[in-house]
């Protein structure tokens, strides 16, 4: 098939538009999307110090090239990036090597801090020592060192990658399991509870589905070996979640984006009905958190792990 705009090879086929495009016509949109989502929303302004989460996949890679593409000529804006070692022997050193080698091509300076050197234990040692609840404690101590470390380098924004295939599955999920705060929190620029040492988050692909940010990196040459965490297990509503969305996205094209729309309608009632959550200092670590005690302290001086 031939791209719609411009008669050259077309490398997707967009169904809820019934447009193919080329190569150059497919990364001009995402970017031109993207730029929309930043502008539409006021995600970035001037004097902002973008803090981008770095972890080498497909989607932070596209993150990581879109923005250092938009805003590289801007003096009044500046990206950093940041990246977490984890500390999972099987895929740390690939993941370093990959995202070094991208940032040193963009010219991007690069941050890297380890669960190790943060919390002086790896997500390997975290496996052996603790026997259950495990998965999803790797998601808290990351987003821990994330807000903190992005605060230490004094950002203003913290830029996920986050696509609308997530956002949309969060939605769902939070619907099923009547976790209505938590809907309050969706769009491109989450409100979090107000504490001074939380850098706000910002999703700049939060309009682009998973697909064609994978395409988008692969265009781009991003290669696609991320490995899935080995000590991930497939979280059944998560998967069923991911499964109805693509049937209906299938039959009914544009279904997702839909979907996104009605959450962003829906927020400013549910906003109005649930008072902010409380939020804290921890009293062991000084960072935010809802308990007296933040989820990381919680975690790591645990009676379960310190058995
Ligand atoms: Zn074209
Ligand atoms: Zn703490």
């Amino acid at each position: 098939m031939r791209c719609s705009f411009c008669k050259n090879k077309s490398v997707y086929y967009r169904r809820n538009e019934g447009n193919y495009y080329c190569k150059n016509h497919f990364i001009k949109n995402i970017e031109k999307k993207v730029k929309r989502t930043i502008s539409q929303n006021k995600l970035i302004k001037n004097g902002d110090r973008i803090a981008i989460a770095f972890s080498g996949g497909k989607d932070s890679s596209t993150l990581l090239i879109i923005l250092n593409k938009i805003f590289k000529n801007n003096p009044n804006i500046e990206l950093f990036a940041i990246t977490i070692d984890q500390g999972i022997k099987l895929r740390s050193n690939e993941m370093l090597k990959k995202t070094k080698k991208l940032c040193k091509q963009l010219n991007i300076d690069h941050y890297i801090f380890s669960f190790k050197d943060e919390f002086g234990i790896t997500v390997d040692d975290l496996k052996r020592k603790m026997k259950t609840g495990f998965c999803g404690s790797c998601g808290i101590l990351r987003r821990y060192i994330l807000n903190k470390k992005a605060r230490e380098l004094k950002a203003t924004k913290l830029a996920t990658g986050h696509n609308l295939d997530d956002e949309t599955q969060t939605i769902i999920m939070n619907m099923i399991r009547g976790d209505l705060l938590r809907l309050a929190r969706v769009g491109p620029m989450p409100i979090l509870s107000r504490h001074k040492k939380f850098v706000p988050r910002i999703k700049p692909l939060i309009e682009i589905p998973e697909e064609e940010s994978k395409l988008y990196a692969k265009l781009n040459k991003i290669s696609s070996t991320q490995k899935k965490c080995p000590y991930s297990y497939d979280d059944p509503l998560r998967g069923n979640t991911i499964k109805f969305l693509n049937n209906l996205e299938k039959t009914s094209p544009g279904i997702k984006n839909s979907l996104l729309q009605s959450a962003y309608k829906i927020k400013p009632f549910i906003k109005d009905k649930f008072k902010q959550e409380k939020i804290r200092t921890c009293e062991i670590c000084g960072e935010p958190s809802s308990q007296k005690k933040c989820r990381v302290c919680e975690l790591l001086y645990s009676s379960t792990f310190m058995a």
